[in-house]
């Protein structure tokens, strides 16, 4: 039989973090990191202090997404975040080369996410972190496991596209947070519809109320339905997350109200 993943005794946040808050997906490429990205900067926005650590080891899009690159500093037995949109930003994406592929054994990454997590100053006693926003890779490997037994999540968004076969593996995603009692947020229906250019109306490309009919299935939450917009797949190509650039826009509305309810 499956082990069962439990939270396990002694599991702990960050020093000086008062929340963790994952973003996961069952699938690549349905846009988590877009999510991820713009949920911390919009939590950045109403004042609170935000962190984001780009958990992603395969495919880390966190300093591309972000703009920000460059060598962390050790400082004090610690490493120094580097800084951008407000945003206090680890990624493993600093450590090493865009574009050489990433080839880590299971253990290699939790261990590296682990060091992000913990050797990290995200805070300090004087000025604790608010949130840490956690893009974590897609799926549910050895990365989600460690983090779900381990270390201490305070809550966990789910991103979707509206297609069934994402939402299959949505299904899976959940139901492997919620065996181990980390809370699940909500779902996030990302690129829910495109707006017709001419006259508004919504265009279902993926399919319409998919993620609205599983948040009510699973019993949880549908925080945002994201559409799919230009500027913001352009925001993230030219580094710089639509939040904090277009607030007013459709899709920075949605991540605003989101951050209000994570
Ligand atoms: P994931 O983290 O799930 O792999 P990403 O956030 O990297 O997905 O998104 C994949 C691609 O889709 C990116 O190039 C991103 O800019 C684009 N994208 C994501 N969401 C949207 C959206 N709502 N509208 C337009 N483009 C989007």
């Amino acid at each position: 039989p499956q082990a069962r993943p439990v939270q396990q005794p002694g599991a702990k946040r960050p020093e000086h973090v008062r929340r963790l808050v994952a973003v996961a997906s069952g699938k690549g490429g349905v846009g988590k990191s877009t999510v991820a990205v713009n949920l911390a900067a919009a939590l950045a926005r109403q004042g609170l202090r935000t962190g984001f650590l780009d958990a992603d080891v395969y495919g880390p899009s966190g300093p591309r997404m972000l703009g920000v690159d460059g060598e962390p500093a050790f400082l004090e037995g610690k490493i120094e975040p580097l800084e951008a949109w407000g945003l206090k930003v680890m990624s493993i994406g600093f450590m090493v080369d865009e574009g050489r592929a990433m080839i880590w054994r299971g253990p290699m990454a939790t261990s590296a996410v682990r060091q992000m997590l913990h050797d990290v100053r995200w805070g300090t006693a004087e000025a604790p972190l608010d949130v840490l926003v956690l893009d974590l890779p897609p799926g549910t490997g050895d990365i989600q496991l460690e983090l779900v037994q381990k270390q201490k999540l305070d809550g966990v968004v789910v991103v979707s596209t509206p297609q069934e076969i994402s939402l299959i593996d949505v299904r899976r995603a959940v139901s492997m947070y919620q065996k181990t009692g980390a809370r699940i947020l909500g779902l996030v229906e990302n690129m829910a519809y495109f707006p017709d250019p001419a006259t508004g109306t919504p265009i279902p490309i993926f399919g319409a109320g998919g993620a609205a009919a599983e948040a009510e299935r699973l019993d949880v939450p549908l925080l945002a339905e994201i559409p799919i917009d230009v500027a913001l797949r352009q925001a993230c190509d030219d580094g710089r997350p639509l939040v904090a650039t277009a607030p007013d826009s459709a899709p920075s509305k949605a991540f605003r109200a989101m951050a209000q309810a994570v």
